[in-house]
């Protein structure tokens, strides 16, 4: 057996985000669970949209920098062991604005960005796009875009289409090798790290769907391997159940090819 790879998980929301429902979900009972589990870093990411940068939409609006920094009162002494970091997942809407500068990113141990909230019709993308190739197109090019800011330590479930997963291999289909060596190899230039998100992989869950098999994300995280990118591991957990989920990351991981040495630096942990 290869060496694990899974041991952090730096994608879990808490009661601050929005769309947080689990009361349960608060740092104290998230870092007991995770030490339980055997996690060795747990990074907090709850939504944030800065205040300092204008356009927020109504739902990220409350959900500013000041209210995000309501975590740090809420770390416990006790964390079992775990290493806490405290960052966000921000948001990228195109034409180069995303919702974090560069100042507060500073003050955060890590920044997820996302290009693929592509359920935000109206806001992240124009309200009538719909067309498996539009989104994997537009999903594209915010991930080229997106590196060239150097706001992300990581990007938040890359490519994985948001609200359309029902049909994620059609529109993971519309993007050739070719264009996603081209978006991972600039990320692998610029250090900045790919998720490897629970959400990519029905077999995690409830198993493979007729629009969305293991296979598509599989094929993605292959060539980002291959391109020389560094990656992390994310639940994506919204309630305190989902904590150590991340654990059937392994697999598929091992799958990609994914060594050791491919470890985000933040979490490589050796
Ligand atoms: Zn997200
Ligand atoms: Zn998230």
């Amino acid at each position: 057996m290869a060496q694990r790879l899974v041991d952090h998980d730096i994608h879990v929301h808490t009661v601050l985000s929005a769309c947080c429902a689990d009361p349960e979900s608060v740092p104290e009972k998230i870092l007991a669970r995770a030490a339980e589990t055997g996690l060795k870093t747990i990074g907090f990411s709850d939504h944030m949209w800065d205040s300092a940068v204008p356009g927020a939409s109504e739902w990220y609006r409350p959900q500013d920098f000041a209210h995000l920094c309501e975590i740090r009162r809420q770390l416990p002494k006790e964390t079992h062991g775990v290493r806490v970091l405290v960052g966000c997942e921000s948001e990228y809407v195109g034409g180069g604005r995303a919702g974090i500068t560069p100042e507060v990113g500073r003050q955060l141990d890590f920044v997820l960005l996302p290009i693929s909230h592509v359920h935000m019709k109206g806001f992240v993308i124009p309200e009538g796009m719909h067309r498996s190739e539009d989104l994997a197109a537009v999903m594209v090019q915010r991930f080229k875009e997106v590196l060239e800011l150097g706001l992300a330590t990581g990007i938040a479930h890359p490519f994985l289409p948001v609200g359309h997963c029902d049909r994620a291999d059609e529109i993971i289909s519309c993007i050739s090798d070719t264009a996603f060596m081209d978006c991972f190899g600039r990320a692998a230039e610029l250090g900045v790290s790919i998720e490897v998100t629970c959400g990519f992989f029905p077999g995690c869950g409830e198993g493979e769907k007729p629009g969305h098999h293991d296979q598509t994300f599989l094929r993605m995280l292959t060539l980002a391997r291959q391109a020389g990118c560094v990656f992390h591991f994310a639940s994506d957990a919204h309630s305190l159940d989902r904590i150590g989920d991340v654990f059937c990351l392994e697999p598929y991981a091992q799958q990609a090819g994914i060594t050791r040495q491919d470890i985000c630096p933040l979490v490589r942990n050796d």
